[in-house]
């Protein structure tokens, strides 16, 4: 882990925001276990809401698929994790306020929650579903990166 992975891990601790991500958890009954960058990765979710593959509370990352899958999504998994990182610069839970607003604007804007949402921007909206102005969502991703890859390799 990273010292930004570690701080991020604290920040998210003491604001009570993976607090509130576990609780969730354990609510939808999923099964939650260690992550790569200190995340704790929450899978077999089966709620109606949030519309999505994945979501983030906290330190806290929530699949709809089971661990094997989820782990082996590095591009959402990255993405969750910025989310992750921009709990933790909003102080933990007002992220959700926050985030609402701007998904109401893109979705007022762009006629989805996420191109014009300043969150789902700064995470990768391809990474997270989303389309790319003037970009169509069936064109190849120009940018396939495995986020949790090591700077450098050792021989
Ligand atoms: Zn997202």
């Amino acid at each position: 882990m990273t010292p930004g992975e570690q701080l991020r891990q604290i920040a998210n601790a003491v604001n009570g925001s993976t607090l509130l991500g576990l609780l969730l958890a354990g609510a939808a009954r999923t099964s939650v276990s260690a992550g790569p960058a200190g995340l704790l990765v929450a899978c077999d979710y089966r709620w109606r809401l949030p519309v999505a593959r994945a979501f983030t509370v906290g330190n806290v990352v929530l699949f709809r698929a089971g661990r094997a899958e989820a782990l082996a999504d590095r591009v959402l998994l990255g993405h969750e994790a910025r989310h992750c990182t921009q709990y933790a610069w909003c102080l933990g839970v007002p992220f959700l306020p926050l985030y609402f607003v701007a998904a109401a604007w893109s979705l007022w804007r762009t006629g989805n929650p996420g191109t014009g949402n300043v969150f789902e921007r700064h995470a990768g909206l391809r990474a997270g579903g989303y389309p790319e102005p003037g970009i169509r969502p069936s064109d190849p991703d120009p940018r396939p990166e495995d986020p949790f890859a090591p700077d450098h390799y050792e021989v």
